[in-house]
């Protein structure tokens, strides 16, 4: 059974994160999507909704579950009996700190993999923060979230208009 923990803020889930957790799913058995409680800044979306949004996507598929996630990225992993994580790499901005993150979860534990996956071409442009600003300005991200996601921010872009 190859299990693999996924982390990330998911402030909110896009449909990069979905395309991540769709082809995790072709090479490992299970997925555990570990939603970061502590986020450095605050979130948009609370922990119920940023963990209610991947729920609501992956309702059909049992090889995923969500979890919280705050503390160690490693002490997590061996929690669930893994040591391997997935991320998704989209431009060259996202190297520098994955590498550097992946480096320093190896010397916490040489036994920790980190596997990259290339962004998708349809969604290499994504990003949970983009997507935040133009929804907020009216724009129209149906087309690049979970239609439940879509909902959510267009709900929260109102409540922002008030
Ligand atoms: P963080 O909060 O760690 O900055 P996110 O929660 O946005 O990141 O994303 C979690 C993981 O998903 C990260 O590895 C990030 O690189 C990846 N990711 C986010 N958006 C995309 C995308 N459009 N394509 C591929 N990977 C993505």
């Amino acid at each position: 059974m190859k299990k693999v923990i996924y982390p990330g803020s998911f402030d909110p889930m896009t449909n990069g994160h979905v395309d991540i957790i769709n082809r995790t799913l072709s090479t490992f058995d299970e997925v555990v999507v570990a939603v970061i409680k502590n986020h450095e800044k605050s979130p948009t979306f609370s922990l119920d909704e940023r963990m209610g949004f991947i729920k609501g996507a992956f309702f059909h598929e049992p090889r995923v579950t969500v979890e919280v996630f705050s503390g160690l990225l490693v002490d997590f992993a061996g929690l669930h009996n893994t040591n391997v994580v997935v991320r998704g790499l989209r431009a060259t901005s996202d190297f520098e700190y994955e590498f550097q993150l992946a480096a320093m979860n190896r010397k916490l534990n040489p036994q920790f993999e980190t596997v990259f996956l290339m962004t998708s071409s349809d969604t290499y442009f994504l990003s949970s923060r983009l997507i935040r600003d133009i929804a907020f300005l009216g724009g129209d991200v149906s087309k690049m979230v979970p239609a439940h996601v879509n909902e959510a921010l267009k709900a929260q872009a109102k409540e922002k208009q008030c």
